[in-house]
């Protein structure tokens, strides 16, 4: 057996008996795999559940997604954090409406010409809801492929074409789909970012890295972002169990979505709380002011029932000064 047939039943061995095998986006379905894909992005399993549960609740096909107002499609991802994935949802499904049948088209470059719709995603609607043996390279992926064969310290680009060789050189062709989901499972369950669990590894007698002791060397630590700081000045007016928000503009931080209303601050003495909120590209400090008097010059302010705030697309930090504040005040 050579290196890359070892590799494919080791790891299909280890997922029968430990892989994930009952997700709700686990069916043939394109649409449901192409949801959760999505919502998967910078989000952890766990949390993706309960989300995708509630947006396929309300949106079961693409049709009705795609006549959706996309503030009800914002308003499901609520907290999930990086709003532009609803978007380009939305604008996708749109597209499959009109032109494809109102369904994701069965081809790699189709799907890739769809907003938001990456080779990884590609690869993952084609393999994962139908069995087609198209290789994905997710984070969990990346970091696997970039263990076994100590591919590191090239240049980004570099790496990543690296890794894209490897992931198709090495996919199953009678089992794209469980190997799939195979390698995306050993990336979050075993061969995790600190502290791999090589002993219990299906790969360990293949990884170049383990053989070497040098896991924690792969994969190459990235250049972290630069965070920048942010400070913004906010008023929380609640009367009536009602709450007063305003629907930010189309661009920036939390772009189109419903928040406090703003305005440029200065130190006051109606400051009520301070929260801090970490986001991708910046680290804001959110004060919170009572200056009622301030409500009369703010335009465009919105009242909405606490009981409602779900129907308003927001970002998690809403709630999070909700819950730390006393509303009584
Ligand atoms: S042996 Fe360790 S480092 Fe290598 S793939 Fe398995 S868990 Fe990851």
């Amino acid at each position: 057996m050579n290196q890359i047939m070892k590799f494919q039943s080791q790891l299909l061995n280890w997922y029968d008996l430990h892989g994930r095998k009952n997700l709700p986006w686990q069916v043939d379905d394109s649409y449901l795999v192409w949801i959760s894909e999505i919502m998967l992005q910078q989000t952890q399993v766990l949390k993706v559940i309960d989300y995708f549960n509630a947006f396929i609740s309300e949106f079961p096909n693409m049709k009705l997604l795609a006549q959706a107002d996309i503030n009800d499609v914002l308003a499901l991802w609520s907290g999930l954090g990086y709003y532009n994935r609803a978007r380009n949802i939305h604008k996708t499904a749109q597209i499959c409406v009109q032109e494809h049948n109102a369904i994701l088209p069965l081809d790699l470059k189709k799907l890739m010409a769809l907003p938001g719709i990456g080779q990884t995603t590609a690869g993952a609607i084609l393999s994962l809801a139908s069995n087609l043996p198209f290789a994905i390279l997710d984070g969990n992926v990346k970091r696997v492929m970039s263990r076994v064969y100590r591919v590191g310290e090239i240049k980004l680009s570099e790496y990543t074409n690296k890794l894209w060789q490897l992931a198709e050189q090495n996919i199953s062709k009678q089992r794209p789909k469980n190997y799939n989901q195979a390698l995306m499972d050993l990336g979050s369950l075993v061969c995790v970012r600190s502290k791999p669990r090589c002993h219990e590894c299906p790969l360990n007698t293949l990884c170049q890295a383990y053989q070497v002791n040098e896991t924690e060397l792969y994969p190459p630590k990235k250049t972290k972002t630069k965070q920048i700081a942010v400070t913004l000045h906010a008023l929380l007016v609640i009367k009536d169990e009602k709450i007063l928000l305003r629907k930010r503009g189309e661009t920036g931080i939390w772009a189109g979505l419903w928040f406090l209303p703003e305005f440029i601050g200065k130190k006051s003495s109606n400051l009520l709380h301070s929260i801090k909120h970490v986001l991708s590209h910046r680290i804001l400090t959110i004060n919170v002011y009572k200056n009622k008097e301030l409500v009369d010059k703010i335009q465009d302010c919105h009242w909405v029932a606490l009981s409602d705030l779900k129907k308003f697309a927001h970002p998690s930090a809403l709630v999070k000064i909700i819950n730390a504040v006393d509303l009584k005040y």
